[in-house]
């Protein structure tokens, strides 16, 4: 009797071990399927998982020849704690997974071409602000859920590369013009992450889809899309009207048009964009008093004014001094021919 007690032993421990898996499994899957599901609910557009582990050898070069070639022009920050930009479990004791989400910002109501332009992110409340609330949502949901699980949540805090872990969360995939493209809804959404401490069901990232198309090299004005996937900052517009510290080079602000603040053109000639739909997040709404701003009103704005019209704006990044540094650079240099355009192209791009 004992005797067949100690042969039956290792397949108990077998079939232990099956169902312990078995139980893993099934929480992992559960768990994901809740995140994915709350994700929605709490208004993000999308939700994928990806494990953490270090950036791949082929991003972390590109990364890196980025950098020792110079082309974060003034953001210093891209180059420090590079450790932890191509590892993000350097962020996080005991992180296993990165959970990423996405924000649509595209406008409901844009700026009319008369007026000056901003770049659509910038027409509601500060996202900082709306995406940090949505995220720590997220993981006190997840820890209700799951108690005992640990979680950080990101948002454009901490050296984490966000386009890097969408595409690998399966959200969408990293197109010409550097932005994160998601099929069937384009590029206009905040990115947010947060790291756990637990293995959940990974997705796999997609398919490059911008096939031969080349629109937002031809449009970029300032042709500081240098090649596919190669930004030089020091040339975007983008950069220039909102990071940058110190005057516009003469020739970035021959092209400026009527962008004040940022610049969407790369994200306007994108074909991927004629999916785009307005955001439903009531805090980014532009409010009527901006809608109705006209460039003489711009000209002339006080301090007093600029705070009463970017409250809890992230337009404050580039500063009241910054603002009117970029009126003062389009009005000095007006290229007719750079205008802005309104909305988003027609295309026949398939
Ligand atoms: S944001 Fe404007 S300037 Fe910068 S790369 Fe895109 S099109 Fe060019
Ligand atoms: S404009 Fe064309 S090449 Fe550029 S990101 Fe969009 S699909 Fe890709």
């Amino acid at each position: 009797m004992k005797r067949a007690f100690e042969q039956s032993l290792p397949a108990t421990k077998k079939a232990g071990d099956f169902n312990a898996k078995v139980i893993m499994e099934t929480m992992q899957k559960d768990l994901s399927q809740y995140i994915k599901a709350e994700a929605l609910r709490l208004g993000f557009g999308a939700c994928g998982i990806a494990h953490a582990d270090k950036v791949d050898a082929a991003s972390q070069k590109t990364l890196q020849e980025w950098l020792m070639q110079g082309k974060q022009a003034g953001m210093a920050y891209m180059a420090s704690h590079i450790d932890k930009r191509l590892d993000p479990r350097l962020l996080m004791e005991g992180a296993q997974s990165v959970i990423c989400v996405a924000l649509n910002y595209y406008p409901p109501i844009a700026l009319k071409k008369e007026q000056y332009q901003f770049a659509w992110y910038a027409y509601g409340k500060d996202y900082h602000d709306i995406m940090k609330e949505k995220l720590h949502a997220l993981l006190s949901g997840i820890c209700q859920q799951s108690p005992g699980i640990n979680g950080k949540a990101f948002c454009d805090t901490a050296p984490l590369w966000e386009r890097y872990w969408a595409w690998k969360a399966g959200l969408g995939w990293i197109g010409k013009n550097t932005q994160l493209i998601i099929p069937q809804a384009g590029s206009t959404f905040f990115l947010g992450e947060i790291l756990l401490d637990t293995t959940l069901c990974h997705d796999t990232p997609l398919p490059n889809r911008c096939g031969n198309c080349s629109k937002c090299l031809e449009i970029c004005p300032t042709h500081a899309l240098e090649a596919p996937y190669r930004l030089n900052a020091g040339r975007c517009l983008s950069y220039l009207t909102i990071e940058h510290r110190g005057e516009i080079p003469e020739d970035a602000a021959e092209q400026m048009g009527n962008c004040v603040y940022g610049c969407d053109r790369c994200q306007q000639g994108c074909p991927w964009n004629r999916f785009v739909r307005p955001t439903a997040e009531p805090k980014l709404q532009a409010s009527e008093a901006f809608l109705r701003m006209m460039p003489e009103e711009w000209n002339t704005l006080s301090i007093e004014r600029y705070r009463e019209l970017f409250k809890g704006s992230a337009v404050k990044r580039a500063k009241y001094e910054g603002l009117m540094r970029n009126i003062r650079a389009l009005r000095k240099k007006p290229n007719p021919a750079s205008l802005e355009t309104e909305g988003l192209p027609k295309t026949d791009w398939d």
